[in-house]
């Protein structure tokens, strides 16, 4: 009656446990609602994507580099072609001026602004570099293969360049402020000295595992809850893990969620998705009579729903639907937590999960046992 394909999608299927309406979702969306941006995104992975590179050796060396991670995740970035040049935006939907905030001379995309652009190539200038750009269309491409085949020095002074470029570039945008390229590599290659310098210190001193008491995770007061969220990301992947846990004012484990959703543009526009997820969550177990407290190990995401910081065009849509929950919610409550005492939603997040489905737990799953146990015994 069916087609193979067909008959296996249907069979696969899950059944909801309740009895429920059907209706039509967008599988682009966690509510199922249609928007352009997700998709974009859908049209985007399938189509461009990063299929055609997804098995370049490029991907695995990006998290080896002996760079910082900051700067780790801005060429992971630009290789997912996710950086929000204003091309980029503007085939998004976003209506904007599409010159080239730095000279005004062409359309601002990655090649134009990170090579063409005559701030670009003084700041390469700068520094000693120089590549031909003659007949490179692909940055992201182009710089996957300059992972594999540069020495790793250079590349780490390649890719500061292009951070330094977006750093002035965003200055630029959000405080009007340019800086002469060499005041502005100057600075770039400061930072990265003072990093490399740290981190020889610290692999001298041989960090003590000692665990600091500010990183433990903490109960509620009694009454309270607390919900522990976290995402778990893999590079390349096409859809991530979110993991949320709902413990009580004696760390006991009253429900937990794992949910797998479309892989975000940008770690930070994940974590932001597992925050809106966790206050969707609380919402809908109606907690009003108590207080809940919501823990999230990303602090860039906790500062951009607390209105701290500025820069969070990409994710914008995110962090305001968070900011509206959070405003709805008024007895629940978010704040940044060390890593390390967000271990429960850490496994939670890594929990095996279909993509687009969801796992509720009542009780706790084997993997997080053991990080519920740590959180109690101090
Ligand atoms: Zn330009």
């Amino acid at each position: 009656m069916f087609v193979e394909e067909d008959a296996k999608a249907i069979l696969a299927t899950s059944i909801p446990q309740r009895d429920v309406k059907d209706r039509l979702a967008w599988i682009g969306t966690s509510n199922g609602i249609y928007s352009a941006k997700s998709g974009y995104h859908f049209w985007f992975d399938r189509t461009v994507g990063t299929g055609n590179v997804q098995q370049h050796q490029g991907w695995s060396k990006i998290w080896k580099l002996n760079l910082h991670h900051k700067v780790r995740i801005f060429t992971w970035r630009i290789c997912r072609n996710s950086i929000p040049v204003r091309t980029r935006l503007s085939s998004r939907g976003i209506t904007l001026p599409l010159e080239c905030p730095m000279c005004d001379k062409a359309p601002e995309d990655m090649l134009h602004l990170f090579f063409n652009c005559d701030f670009a190539l003084e700041c390469r200038n700068n520094v000693g570099l120089s590549y031909d750009m003659t007949g490179v269309i692909d940055v992201a491409g182009w710089l996957l293969d300059k992972i594999v085949e540069l020495p790793s020095d250079e590349f780490g002074k390649l890719i500061t360049v292009l951070l330094g470029v977006w750093f002035w570039r965003n200055n630029k945008v959000w405080n009007n402020k340019l800086v002469a390229a060499s005041v502005a590599m100057a600075e770039s290659c400061r930072s990265i000295n003072n990093w490399r310098e740290a981190r020889k210190k610290l692999q001298v001193q041989k960090p003590s595992r000692a665990v600091n008491i500010d990183s433990r995770w903490t109960p509620p007061e009694a009454g309270a809850l607390k919900v522990n969220v976290d995402v778990s990301i893999r590079e390349g992947a096409e859809s991530f893990g979110i993991g949320m846990v709902l413990r009580n004012h004696e760390g006991i484990f009253m429900a937990g969620k794992t949910l797998c959703l479309q892989a975000p543009s940008s770690v930070f526009e994940g974590e932001a998705i597992g925050v809106r997820e966790a206050l969707s969550w609380i919402a809908d177990q109606h907690l009003e009579d108590r207080r809940v407290y919501v823990e999230s190990d990303s602090q860039l995401t906790v500062r951009a729903i607390h209105n701290e910081d500025v820069n969070y065009l990409e994710v914008g849509v995110v962090v305001e639907s968070c900011y509206q929950k959070l405003q709805q919610l008024e007895h629940v409550s978010l704040s940044f937590i060390r890593r390390n005492a967000n271990r429960v939603a850490h496994e939670l997040a890594r929990y095996p999960c279909l993509a687009y489905c969801q796992v509720l737990f009542t009780s706790p799953p084997g993997n997080v046992v053991e990080a519920i146990m740590y959180d109690v015994l101090k």
